[in-house]
């Protein structure tokens, strides 16, 4: 079987100790990822150290150019990597149209979008303040070296997002990918690194302890986080230790609340891909759905109509809607929390019932009779299945929307939108979509609140947070 190399330093580089990455749709071992030393983190933090200054000092026209190039290499190799993200993460190939399934071929057309998009961005001097004495300037200066760390459930994407505004901004990277997800970004590194100076991006693997020599070592000067709350409250102790900031990513529990006039045929559809997009294996898809009861049951029936009628399997195999839950840790998950819910009293309106191996895979499930304090309610789910929780009074719902210690996104559904707008902006997330959920965008910043995190990525105000400000202060 293969073993899949690291990158640190423009070389290719194993490790004596390796794992095998496993397909999660058929529970074949897919190939070996090394597990890195804490010598090699070392190592790859010092390669990145050493061409961090050059790479800065670049004029930002030739490091705009390569990073185009950066995306032509992503475009010229997207089948590959895509079907990489498919074997491993077990999401569909599917396509990239608006009328297409969202799966690899879709995240692999994100990667290409997001690096052209902040290869195009400036961040300009910006006058903070001028009179007859003085003027101010404030310049934005790349942190240095910068470590990452991805989850598994949009493993390339999620590294796109890391990795590239931090180089466009001038630092280098040291990544590491999701053990259950390495061998795509693996190869990812690889081959963007083709048209990169060597150091700029480089990578290490293995599980989460690797991560933490990467984090708590003090050549790092800012650390990006995407991943679950727990691990998230240990990086930031790591970050408090060194004294270096952090973006945290972290999970969520959003709601979506739909309101009394919202037509339940005309957003099944956006609600069903805002709860099931990647099998609900996004950190913000919408994981409690809070409906009017006055049209509670068409707006049930609207979505189990849908989830009865998308094909689940193998996503390399073409016409496949669904895959199979990523890891065995998270399907377990999955099976406890609705197994809590039958406890409970809940009626299981479709799923619900483990499909049985090879695969992880689990059927969609749509869940009603709960409230809020219900584990499937409060817990954040990660995988196929939706509570749907029925409301009398919009009051009601925006306080169920607030109760938890999460605030990634949340989503609002109605036919008139100043009305919509009155409810998301007393709602507490970093993201209220309307008519939409998930629809996140490379202009737009994005990042949660409480228990999600701190920070944003994309667009300027993502730029700029892999930058820091230095103040030119000049007497005149
Ligand atoms: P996780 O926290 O288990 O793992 C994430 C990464 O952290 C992995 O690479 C892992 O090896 C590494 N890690 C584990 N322990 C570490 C430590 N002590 N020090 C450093 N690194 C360590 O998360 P996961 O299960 O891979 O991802 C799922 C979670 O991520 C969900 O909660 C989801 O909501 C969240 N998520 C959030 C966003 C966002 O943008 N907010 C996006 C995707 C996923």
């Amino acid at each position: 079987m293969k073993t899949y190399l690291n990158t640190i330093d423009g070389r290719l580089v194993g490790s004596e100790q390796t794992f095998e990455s496993i397909n999660p749709a058929t529970g074949e071992a897919l190939g070996r990822v090394p597990i890195s030393s804490k010598r090699q983190v070392a190592e790859a933090i010092a390669a990145a150290r050493a061409a961090q200054p050059a790479w800065a000092a670049r004029p930002e026209a030739e490091r705009k150019a390569l990073m185009m190039q950066v995306a032509e290499v992503i475009k010229g190799n997207a089948n590959y990597l895509a079907e990489w993200v498919t074997r491993e993460q077990g999401k569909p190939l599917g396509g990239i149209g608006p009328d297409q399934v969202p799966g690899s071929r879709f995240e692999l057309w994100g990667c290409e979008v997001w690096t052209r998009v902040p290869a195009g961005l400036d961040l300009p001097v910006e006058v903070a303040f001028e009179d007859d004495t003085r003027r101010d300037e404030v310049h934005r200066k790349p942190y240095g070296v910068i470590g990452a760390i991805a989850p598994w459930n949009w493993p390339l994407l999620i590294a796109v997002w890391q990795i590239i505004p931090s180089i466009r901004a001038g630092n280098t990277v040291v990544i590491k990918p999701s053990e259950y997800t390495s061998i795509g970004t693996l190869e990812l590194v690889r081959l963007i690194s083709e048209v990169l100076p060597k150091g700029v991006v480089n990578t290490i693997s293995g599980p989460g302890e690797v991560g933490s020599w990467l984090v708590s070592d003090p050549g790092i000067d800012k650390i990006m986080f995407t991943g679950s709350g727990p691990t998230g409250r240990k990086i930031a102790e790591a970050a408090a230790k060194n004294l270096v900031p952090a973006t945290l990513e972290l999970g969520g529990n959003d709601a979506a609340i739909v309101l009394p006039d919202a037509d339940p045929k005309a957003m099944a559809m956006g609600l069903f891909w805002g709860a099931f997009l990647n099998m609900g294996q996004t950190c913000a898809c919408a994981k409690r759905l809070y409906v009017h009861e006055s049209i509670f049951e068409p707006t049930v029936q609207a979505l189990q109509e849908l989830a009865q009628t998308m094909p689940m399997g193998n996503g390399l195999d073409e016409g496949t809607v669904m895959g199979p839950i990523q890891n065995k840790m998270q399907y377990d998950k999955v099976v406890a929390l609705v197994e809590s819910a039958r406890q409970a009293g809940a009626t299981i309106v479709c799923g619900g019932e483990p499909q049985g191996g090879p695969g992880y895979f689990y059927p969609l499930t749509l869940v009603t009779g709960l409230k809020d304090g219900d584990r499937l309610v409060d817990e954040e789910q990660f995988g196929p299945v939706l509570p749907i929780i029925k409301y009398r009074d919009v009051e009601e719902a925006i306080a169920s929307a607030n109760r938890l210690d999460a605030g990634l996104g949340a989503s609002v559904w109605s036919t008139d939108v100043e009305q919509a707008k009155r409810v998301a902006s007393r709602i507490q997330a970093g993201t209220v979509w309307i008519n939409q959920h998930g629809m996140i965008h490379p202009m737009v910043p994005f990042g949660g609140i409480k228990g999600s995190g701190y920070g944003v990525e994309f667009g300027i105000e993502g730029l700029k947070s892999v930058t820091r400000p230095q103040v030119i202060s000049i007497k005149k």
